[in-house]
């Protein structure tokens, strides 16, 4: 459908059907009652249902919704540079068609955004505050242009700058319409957001491994987010630095979690893309990777994986396309065709 017609044509041209429906049946109506007849019991009960369908958009959420998933994403010391000079337009360049192509993109936000000073611009690996992250607040527009609808905040820098800047992040991100969720310590906001897209509701439910009661907050989430949702994505954070392998620990928590109801398993923490596989019907893809990173001391940490998943209502299915990435030391991010 989207390779025919562009996303918001198509809902305007749907959209416009169903008015012209409604106004030739009114249309039909009123020249009946010229003649003092009125609509037809038949003709009654199709207009209040395109009326219905019109109203609540019902009939249009049928289709298919594709949501792009990304990896891990920092957005200080070198990129920050690179923001600056060059803006954030130069790092999406290459990909920003595949993703404003998607209803939506969801990625780890990997530390807060705050008004504060970096402290990691011109450090090197090793020192102290080479991991400590802190993005300009400019870069919800940053986010925003790339279609990044929602962000998972439970990982181990969104507290960089204490809840404070935790703080921050949520008050930036509140003002620039993106969703945020997950579980990091002192955080008074739920652990799992919503996603709403044409009618469809995605529960974004996060595990921390770096918040304390992390596995119980998360299968207490999935209970609640189940309930009103129509599928529900687990974005854990997780395993092993730079390591290819998943750890025991990571491959039992991903069954539980899907005996606990989620539909799909998006992982992010090792800066390296780790191995999918599928469990009771249900994919896991225990690390993404990187996706917006400096990490050019690897070829392995220079690539990445996203995620095209397409969810279906009526089918309460979930459709997959993988689409590899390189980081290249310039900033930019390209697909690997
Ligand atoms: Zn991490």
């Amino acid at each position: 459908m989207k390779k025919i017609f562009q996303n918001q044509n198509f809902k305007t041209m749907r959209l416009l059907l169903g008015l012209a429906v409604l106004f030739l049946m009114l249309g039909v109506g009123f020249s009946f009652q010229d003649k003092k007849h009125v609509f037809s019991r038949e003709q009654e009960i199709s207009i209040k249902k395109v009326q219905a369908d019109l109203a609540s958009g019902e009939k249009y959420s049928q289709d298919p919704v594709e949501i792009i998933f990304g990896g891990d994403v920092m957005l200080d010391r070198y990129i920050r540079q690179v923001i600056e000079r060059r803006g954030g337009d130069f790092i999406w360049q290459k990909i920003i068609s595949e993703l404003q192509m998607a209803e939506g993109v969801v990625v780890n936000l990997e530390g807060p955004i705050t008004s504060n000073e970096s402290v990691s611009v011109n450090t090197q690996i090793g020192e102290r505050n080479n991991y400590i992250f802190t993005f300009d607040s400019g870069v919800t527009d940053f986010l925003k242009d790339a279609n990044i609808r929602a962000v998972n905040l439970g990982n181990n820098h969104i507290l960089n700058f204490g809840s404070d800047g935790a703080k921050q992040t949520q008050k930036y991100l509140q003002e620039a319409g993106i969703t945020f969720f997950g579980n990091f310590q002192g955080n008074s906001a739920p652990g799992w957001r919503t996603l709403e897209i044409e009618g469809l509701k995605i529960a974004l439910v996060n595990f921390n491994q770096f918040s304390s009661g992390a596995v119980e907050k998360t299968l207490a989430d999935l209970k609640e987010a189940q309930v009103k949702n129509d599928f529900v994505v687990l974005m854990p954070h997780w395993g092993n630095e730079y390591e290819n392998y998943i750890n025991e620990k990571q491959k039992e928590l991903a069954r539980r979690f899907i005996e606990a109801g989620a539909d799909l398993v998006i992982g992010s923490h090792p800066h390296v893309v780790q191995l999918s596989e599928t469990y009771q019907g249900r994919k896991i893809y225990y690390s993404l990777g990187n996706f917006i990173f400096d990490q050019y001391f690897s070829e392995e940490t220079q690539k990445g994986l996203l995620v095209k998943a397409v969810f279906d209502k009526k089918n309460h299915s979930i459709d997959f396309q993988e689409l590899r990435l390189n980081l290249n030391a310039n900033g930019q991010v390209e697909i690997v065709r």
